[in-house]
């Protein structure tokens, strides 16, 4: 079998041991020498270490102050958390359809979407390259938006030589299966000094001395033993990856010309670290995306489909007041991609042997 991801942090053992023996195990200093070195790494003054990918978006939006019917532009095609965070800082969700080119939103459809309630734009760099941020960001600042980055897949990407995460509020998500992970974890980077001190304050019960309240805040610290398993990952992220472009583009000249299959293109000037490496399954080839799926699980090529559906395509969504008008049929794009993605395996733990296996059983069951 080989899986889909791998999860080695069998380095960290020291540190966590480390963490373990010393008795402060919450959050401390290991969190802080994380925090400095995902800093270095994003390109920003700032990396505010928190709980989760998920609390890092909550968080963010926390501190821009949007008041009820406030509106964030985001994606259709992300993973759910996206969704969720936005609903729960209690902002309205409008979507722009995404481009087949680099799964995230369509600069284009972005300017349509956006109203005079419109406060943040929040594109999802999705299977680890950034969204288009050479007209994401320019459109971002004609409208006066915040850019709150849905980075979680995205940690070391870069849109001509900027990193993801540098553009505005950069949330980054440290669970078990994304590039860098300290088991659940998350971090928002930013060069603002004002909001990484509102956020610091916010993580912490919104109190900055003790006792001291500033904001109704939350608990959203991050504790040294999870940044321990982290911080030996980032120390080796250039390494780690390195080896996942590697495979990526072993995967790529192996599968060319593979019949209706459409491989992912690294976009000029970006640096894609992938997350994923996903294909599109085209009307074309001789198996659906779920027969393909299927054949490749039974043969022991682990595979995965992110996502099944548009994000807010779920009857629990269905009439939710924060998510007005949204209709499946509006994203013909996201839908297309939804029913074709379907991502192999490219982890740094994989030997080229193992990449060789992915191409060759592809090409085989796809009668190529
Ligand atoms: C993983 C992920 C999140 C959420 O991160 P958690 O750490 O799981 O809370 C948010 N957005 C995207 C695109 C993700 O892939």
């Amino acid at each position: 079998m080989i899986p889909i991801t791998v999860v080695d942090v069998r380095d960290a053992e020291d540190l966590v041991l480390e963490v373990l023996r010393s008795g402060a195990i919450a959050q401390g200093k290991m969190v802080k020498r994380f925090e400095d070195a995902f800093a270095a790494i994003s390109g920003t003054k700032h990396a505010v270490a928190v709980n989760n990918g998920t609390t890092a978006l909550v968080a963010s939006l926390q501190v821009l102050d949007l008041k009820p019917g406030d509106e964030v532009v985001t994606s259709p095609f992300t993973f759910v958390a996206t969704l969720n965070a936005i609903l729960e800082a209690g902002a309205t969700v409008r979507f722009a359809d995404i481009s087949r080119d680099d799964f995230a939103i369509d600069p284009d459809r972005v300017a349509a979407a956006v109203t005079d309630r419109t406060k943040v734009l929040m594109p999802v760099h999705l299977y680890g390259q950034t969204a288009d941020m050479g007209k994401l960001a320019p459109l971002a600042a004609e409208h006066g938006l915040h850019v709150v980055e849905d980075a979680a897949q995205a940690v070391g990407a870069s849109f001509e030589g900027r990193r993801a995460g540098s553009y505005g509020l950069g949330c980054f998500s440290l669970y078990a299966t994304k590039n860098i992970t300290t088991a659940e974890g998350g971090v928002i980077t930013c060069d603002d000094d004002t909001l990484a001190d509102r956020l610091r304050v916010l993580r912490n019960q919104g109190m900055r001395a003790r006792y001291q309240y500033e904001m109704a805040g939350h608990n959203y610290r991050m504790t040294d033993l999870h940044a321990a398993v982290g911080v030996p990952q980032l120390e080796k992220i250039d390494s780690l990856t390195a080896a996942r472009q590697r495979n990526a583009k072993r995967l790529s000249e192996g599968l060319a010309g593979t019949p209706g299959l459409e491989l992912p293109a690294v976009q000029p000037g970006r640096e894609h670290v992938w997350h994923q490496y996903t294909v599109l399954v085209g009307p074309h080839a001789m198996l659906s995306r779920d027969e393909l799926a299927a054949a490749l699980t039974e043969k022991g090529i682990g595979n995965g489909i992110y996502y099944p559906k548009i994000v807010f395509d779920y009857e629990c969504y269905r009439g939710h007041p924060l998510i007005p008008g949204a209709s499946v049929e509006d994203f013909p794009v996201a839908a297309s991609v939804a029913a074709q993605a379907l991502s192999l395996p490219v982890h740094p733990a994989l030997t080229d042997e193992q990449v060789d296996t992915v191409i060759a059983t592809v090409r085989e069951v796809l009668g190529a």
